[in-house]
C-alpha cells in the first residue's frame, strides 16, 4: 500500500491566542469557540506547540515560497516579543525558502512598534472594518461596549506611516448590506489595496441546551429544518445586490486600480482557472486550521470536534493534511451538491458555495442548498458580460482594465467591442492614465 500523498499546497490558518479577542463584535463566528476548550487558560499557544508548527508547515510546504496565515481571536493579545519568536523559529527552520506572513487583526492595538515590526518582516496585515463609522460601530463594539472605529482608525495611520502593506476585511451584514456604495467608497478612500467581504450567514439557535450553538455547520449537504436566521445576517437575496451595485461602479472606473477579491475569483472562473477564493472552488480540503493547543482542524468553518484531524504534538501535519478524511471533507463540497446547482448556468462560479451555509432545500425538496443562493444566481448573471469581455482582453494578454472604455464610449459590453478603436477622451472623460482623475485635471484646462 503506497503512503498518501499531499495535495498540491495546502495552508493553516493558525490561531496562536484561540478565540480569546479584545472586542465583542455581535457576530463573531469565533468567540463561541471558548466553549471547545472550557477551563483552558490561558488560550495562548506554547513555544513548543509553536516551534512544531512552524518547523513542520515549512518542511511540509511543496513550493519554496511559504506563507504563514496568523489569525485569532486577536492575535496581536500575544503580545510583540511572541511574534520576535515566531520570525526566530522562521528563521531557524527556513531551510532557504523564503517565508512570508499575514495577520489578520481588528487594528485597535497597533502602535509605532508594531507597525515597525510588520514593516520590518513584511507582513501583510488584513484590517477588519465593515465601512463608516456608524456601519462599523454597529456590530464591532469593545467589551465595554462602545463604538471601536476610532481606535481602528488610529490602527490603520499607523500601518499608512510605517508603509506597511494592508488589505480590508468588511463583514456585510443586515445593515451594510443596504449601502453598498458608501461602503465600497468609503474602503476605497481609506486605501484598501484588496477588499474583502464577508457575508455574515448565522441561524439563530433555537436549542439552549446544545454545547455549540446553532452556527455548528451541517454535515456537507444536509438540511437544517426550520431555518431562523440572526438578526445580523445578511438577507439570501440582497447580499447579490450589494456586490451587483458596487461591481457596476468598480467595472466603469476602478479596474486595475482598486481590488475587490469577490470580482477576482469571478473572473477566475471567466478565464476557467481556479479561484484564489475557497468557498468558489470545487472541493475544499486545502484550506485548515490550527488551534492554539494545536489541534488540527479540517477548516476554519469547521472547528467542531467532529472536524478535528488530530493533534500536531502527536501526529504530523503532513500525515493529518493527507488523512483520507481531509480528502472525502474536501470532495464532498462537489459529491453532495444537489441536482438543482448541477443543472445550474452558473454552477461553474458557484459551485454551491461553502458546505457551511448550505442548509436550504432546493425547490424539489432536496437538502443541500446554499442559503445565500438567491444572490449568487442574481452576482453571476449580472456580471456575465463584462466577465465575458475581461476574459477576452486576458487571452489576448492585454490588461482588464480596457473594458472601462467601453462604457466610457457607450459601446456594447461583448468582445467584438474590443476592435472597435477608442475614441480621444473629452475632458470630462476618466483619463486613460489610470489616475482615477478625469482627463482635464490631468492635461490642464
Ligand atoms: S468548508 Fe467552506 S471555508 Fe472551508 S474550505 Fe470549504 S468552502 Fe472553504
Ligand atoms: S447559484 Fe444557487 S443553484 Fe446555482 S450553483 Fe450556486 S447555490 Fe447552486
Amino acid at each position: 500500500m503506497s503512503a498518501p500523498s499531499l495535495p498540491k499546497a495546502f495552508h493553516v490558518m493558525a490561531k496562536p491566542t484561540g478565540s480569546i479577542c479584545n472586542l465583542d463584535c455581535t457576530y463573531c463566528y469565533y468567540l463561541e469557540k471558548e466553549k471547545l476548550y472550557p477551563g483552558a487558560t490561558p488560550h495562548r499557544m506554547s513555544d513548543e506547540v509553536l516551534e512544531r508548527f512552524i518547523r513542520d508547515y515549512i518542511a511540509t510546504q511543496p513550493g519554496p515560497v511559504v506563507q504563514f496565515l496568523w489569525h485569532g481571536g486577536e492575535p496581536t493579545l500575544l503580545g510583540l516579543d511572541y511574534f520576535r519568536r515566531i520570525a526566530d523559529f522562521q528563521a531557524k527552520y527556513a531551510c532557504g525558502k523564503t517565508i512570508e506572513n499575514s495577520l489578520q487583526t481588528n487594528g485597535t492595538r497597533l502602535d509605532d512598534a508594531w507597525c515597525a515590526f510588520f514593516a520590518e518582516h513584511k507582513y501583510l496585515i488584513g484590517l477588519s472594518i465593515d465601512g463608516p463609522r456608524d456601519l462599523h460601530d454597529a456590530y464591532r463594539p469593545t467589551k465595554g461596549g462602545r463604538g471601536s472605529f476610532e481606535q481602528v482608525m488610529a490602527g490603520l495611520a499607523l500601518l499608512k506611516k510605517h508603509k506597511v502593506d494592508f488589505n480590508t476585511l468588511s463583514v456585510v451584514n443586515d445593515l451594510t448590506v443596504k449601502e453598498p456604495l458608501r461602503v465600497y467608497r468609503f474602503l476605497r478612500e481609506i486605501g484598501s489595496g484588496y477588499i474583502q467581504f464577508i457575508p455574515i450567514v448565522e441561524r439563530a439557535n433555537t436549542d439552549s441546551s446544545l454545547p455549540i450553538p446553532l452556527s455548528a455547520p451541517p454535515e456537507h449537504g444536509a438540511a437544517a429544518g426550520e431555518v431562523r436566521m440572526t438578526k445580523w445576517s445578511v438577507p439570501a437575496a440582497e447580499y447579490g445586490k450589494f456586490l451587483s451595485v458596487i461591481f457596476d461602479e468598480w467595472v466603469r472606473r476602478d479596474v486595475g486600480r482598486v481590488f475587490v477579491q469577490m470580482f477576482d475569483t469571478a473572473l477566475a472562473s471567466w478565464v476557467g482557472v481556479e479561484p484564489p477564493l475557497c468557498v468558489f472552488r470545487k472541493t475544499c480540503g486545502d484550506g485548515l486550521a490550527l488551534e492554539f493547543n494545536g489541534d488540527l482542524y479540517s477548516c476554519d468553518h469547521y472547528v467542531y470536534p467532529r472536524w478535528k484531524l488530530g493533534n500536531i504534538m502527536n501526529r504530523s501535519l503532513g500525515d493529518m493534511v493527507a488523512d483520507p478524511a481531509q480528502r472525502e471533507f474536501g470532495a464532498k463540497k462537489q459529491t453532495t451538491l444537489p441536482a438543482q446547482c448541477r443543472r445550474c448556468p452558473v454552477e461553474f462560479a458557484c459551485h454551491g458555495e461553502c458546505p457551511k451555509h448550505r442548509f436550504m432545500t432546493t425547490d424539489d425538496g432536496e437538502p443541500g442548498l446554499n442559503y445565500l443562493c438567491p444572490s449568487y444566481k442574481h452576482f453571476f448573471a449580472h456580471v456575465d458580460k463584462p466577465m465575458k469581455v475581461m476574459a477576452e482582453l486576458l487571452r489576448r494578454e492585454r490588461a482588464p482594465a480596457e473594458i472601462m472604455r467601453l462604457y466610457r464610449d457607450n459601446l456594447p459590453v461583448t468582445p467584438a467591442s474590443l476592435d472597435i478603436p477608442p475614441r480621444p477622451p473629452g475632458r470630462n472623460d476618466p483619463c486613460p492614465c489610470g489616475s482615477g482623475r478625469k482627463f482635464k485635471q490631468c492635461h490642464g484646462a
